[in-house]
């Protein structure tokens, strides 16, 4: 294969910080012969070809190729794996996965992308609420990274809108001046721009990663390397492996709408103590043209504690 890569090799990695602003939960990448792990905005993780591939992962192709080989973090990672022309599946199009498989396509080799659902962009999640658009996943994104944000504007041209209200946290302003984003017609559409130009098969759920040779099977077709971004307890499914190791904690997310105005006042209550119920209660009439007739509308997040209460699980609204 001419690639300096070690070869049938299982390895673990696992990622935090997704977004930048404040994602709950960690995802997981795993990864037969290698290990790439994502860290959007900057999220460090513990890999021998280091993190941050979504930094470079935003830059365009040819400038990566000039100025991001050699840097280290995914400079260092996208050499090795330029050094051979390879095929190989990337499980799940949730953002973690897309921008892995960016970077791949971009650096030459053969990326196929499985998703089960039909929607890309995992659990940055978009609904449609009766006549309304909430955001039932990432809230909103903060794009601190320079690169990363010059790239979504030129991915998402007009649609990327930035939140003007304040969030408050025990009655201060939380994070004063911090920049938050958010797409007009959705943040799932995130999915779809990263999306664009990759071979990407919906409505394909990968089932256990089996090893033929030097070489790995999904979904009845082989590949060299196979990655793995879905939570952490369906990769270790995928590849056979306990699912003790990380802590994945279910969150419960519901919409309400209210037959009055939104008083426009701020966007979002954040609870960081953990003694109340609630961590997030967000109102989704700061995002322009979300929320129709007059009418106002929250996206409602539950702590974990109570995510954990089994019975709510179920009423993802
Ligand atoms: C309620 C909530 C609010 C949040 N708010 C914010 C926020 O405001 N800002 C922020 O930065 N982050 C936020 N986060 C965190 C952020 O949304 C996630 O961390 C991030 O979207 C995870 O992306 P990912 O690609 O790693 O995983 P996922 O989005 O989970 O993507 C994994 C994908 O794999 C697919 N998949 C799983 N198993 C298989 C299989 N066997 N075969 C094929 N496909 C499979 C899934 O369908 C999914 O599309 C929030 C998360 C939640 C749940």
């Amino acid at each position: 294969m001419g690639n300096s890569l070690p070869t049938g090799d299982l390895r673990v990695g696992h990622i935090s910080g997704p977004l930048g602003s404040w994602g709950q939960s960690a995802g997981a990448v795993v990864v037969p012969v290698v290990v790439p792990i994502l860290g959007l905005n900057g999220g460090k993780a513990e890999s021998d070809y280091g993190a941050d591939v979504g930094k470079d992962c935003f830059q365009d192709r040819h400038s990566r190729g000039q100025k991001g080989l050699g840097k280290g973090g995914a400079g260092r990672f996208a050499k090795v794996w330029q050094e051979g022309r390879m095929k190989i599946a990337v499980i799940g199009a949730g953002v973690s996965g897309l921008v892995c498989a960016r970077i791949l396509a971009g650096a030459g080799h053969q990326v196929v992308v499985v998703e089960k659902s039909r929607s890309l962009g995992g659990r940055c999640a978009t609904r449609k609420f009766g006549e309304h658009l909430v955001d039932t996943g990432a809230q909103y994104f903060t794009l601190r990274d320079e690169g990363i944000r010059r790239e979504v504007e030129q991915m998402a041209g007009g649609q990327l809108k930035k939140i003007e209200k304040p969030i408050l946290s025990e009655n201060q302003i939380y994070r004063a001046g911090e920049e938050r984003f958010y797409l007009a017609n959705g943040n799932n559409r995130l999915g779809s721009l990263l999306a664009e130009g990759l071979d990407v098969r919906r409505e394909s759920e990968a089932g256990r990663v089996l090893q033929e040779g030097k070489r790995w099977k999904v979904l009845e077709e082989e590949y060299d390397v196979v990655i793995s971004s879905a939570p952490w307890p369906q990769s270790a499914a995928l590849f056979g492996m306990r699912e003790s190791e990380v802590a994945f904690e279910p969150n419960l997310t519901a919409c309400l709408e209210y037959l009055i105005p939104w008083d426009g006042v701020k966007y979002a209550t954040l609870d960081s103590t953990g003694h109340e119920p609630l961590a997030w209660v967000g109102c989704e009439n700061a995002k322009e043209g979300r929320i129709q007739g007059g009418k106002s509308v929250y996206a409602i997040q539950s702590h974990l504690r109570l995510g954990r209460y089994t019975p709510l699980n179920h009423l993802s609204a």
